[in-house]
């Protein structure tokens, strides 16, 4: 064999070995080069099993289905010699001790064998065996060219086996991600279900409390009066705590998609600032709309939109104690662009990463909150397939905060939202 082809035949493996994902490939490359450049009857490359007693031919080429079904091979005498001799070669079959199967070689024409270990960490896993028809002797260039391509066998192995436990490593992960959706579902069930029985008792009590307020149940002391007005605050606070923790299961199973259809975001923005408008002037804020009229429909949810509006605008005058809120909607070639700015106390810059998280607050602020409005704006946002992104100071300002919703024209899934070119139109 001429010492060009021999490396030829390394250059070539070596770059399978490089360019292929699939190590199985290189090993079965592996085996048909062999047998090719050395011009030997066949090549197998030969496993140990994991208690390490038998070999299994586990890649061959050029051997029969009936000599690799021959029967189990026994390890311990080629394996103690491929570690001592390192490598093996059996110019005999039909009379060597150490060939187990000398009826099935005979059969299948192997006159002479030769083996190297495969040693992918430094640890024998298994064997490469060469099998001629006549009897021939191994020259040391070609016995040394055997031993590189065990080498480039063995990192192949290895490839194969960092495969494998990548694939189990994802498998087990995927299984994870599974249960951990199970659980969620279960837990947003179960949240659902609490919420909605607490709901009724306490909308019972705070009848009660308003007919009592309203002197309907007799007249009431100045004391009582304030201890009813309290209690009616406080009951109010659940309530609203209630009707968000009863949103996050609606949405998360996809509710929205079935409201969606087209919408004006004109109307929207409009309707949801004309409510805060008193709010803002109590606490003497004001609320500036930049709002053109000629905004094209969307696809949407008019409560569920109205909903982010009025929570980013509501948010955005309770954080501000005074000063201007303004609202400013741009159309862009995609997408419907709304800002809700405020000059407020702002957002430090440790809590921005968090602002949008269930139950989170920021450190600066005082009044009372569920810390779950945001949380469930975004997932309106994105079940409208938009995104939601904050800005804290507000950079035109250098205060205050900056919440910016961006909202496709076109949804890109196909259920939902009658804008949708080749959605549910026909
Ligand atoms: P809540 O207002 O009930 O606490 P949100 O989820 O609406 O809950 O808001 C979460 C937190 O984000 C608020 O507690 C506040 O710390 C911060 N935040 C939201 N909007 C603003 C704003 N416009 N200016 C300053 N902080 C804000």
């Amino acid at each position: 064999m001429e010492s060009e082809y021999r490396y030829k035949t390394l250059y070539a493996i070596a770059k399978k070995l490089t360019s292929s994902l699939a190590p199985e490939e290189v090993l079965n490359t592996i085996v048909q080069s062999i047998s090719k450049a050395i011009g030997v009857k066949g090549c197998s490359l030969m496993l140990l099993t994991p208690d390490k007693k038998q070999l299994i031919h586990t890649i061959s080429y050029g051997l029969s289905e009936s000599y690799l079904r021959k029967g189990p091979v026994m390890s311990d005498a080629v394996i103690s010699e491929v570690l001592i001799v390192n490598p093996v070669v059996i110019q005999e079959t039909t009379q060597d001790q150490r060939i187990q199967y000398k009826e099935q070689a005979v059969r299948e024409g192997i006159a002479a064998m030769l083996s190297v270990p495969l040693m992918p960490d430094g640890e024998v896993v298994g064997v490469m065996r060469v099998y001629t028809s006549e009897q021939r002797r191994f020259s040391p260039e070609e016995i040394e060219f055997l031993g590189s391509v065990a080498n480039l066998g063995a990192i192949a192995l290895r490839k194969a086996r960092l495969h494998e436990a990548l694939g189990r490593h994802l498998e087990e992960r995927s299984v994870e991600l599974s249960k951990l959706e199970e659980d969620k579902a279960s837990f947003l069930r179960f949240l659902g279900i609490a919420a909605h029985d607490l709901k009724a008792p306490l909308t019972a009590i705070q009848g009660f409390l308003w007919v009592m307020l309203g002197g309907f149940a007799g007249e009431l002391t100045d004391k009582q009066r304030n201890m009813l007005q309290r209690s009616s605050r406080r009951i109010d606070e659940l309530l609203n705590l209630i009707s968000d923790l009863l949103d996050i299961p609606r949405i998360e199973s996809g509710q929205i998609v079935q409201e969606i259809e087209d919408v004006s975001l004109y109307q929207i923005v409009k309707c949801s600032c004309d409510d805060l408008r008193h709010q803002a002037k109590e606490k003497g804020v004001v609320l500036e709309v930049e709002l053109p009229q000629n905004l094209p429909e969307i696809p949407g949810s008019i409560p569920r939109l109205q909903q982010v509006m009025t929570n980013l605008v509501s948010n955005a005058i309770s954080y501000t104690p005074e000063g201007v809120v303004t609202v400013s909607v741009t159309e862009e070639d995609n997408d419907i662009k709304v800002e809700v700015r405020d000059t407020g106390i702002g957002i430090p810059p440790e809590d921005l990463a968090r602002i949008f998280d269930d139950f989170f607050r920021a450190s600066n602020v005082e009044i009372r909150g569920t810390g779950l409005g945001l949380s469930i704006t975004r997932r309106i946002v994105e079940a409208h397939e938009g995104s939601i992104c904050v800005e804290s100071p507000c950079l035109e300002s250098n205060t205050g905060s900056k919440f910016t919703v961006t909202l496709p024209k076109k949804r890109e899934t196909l259920n939902g939202g009658a804008s949708n070119e080749s959605g549910n139109k026909s």
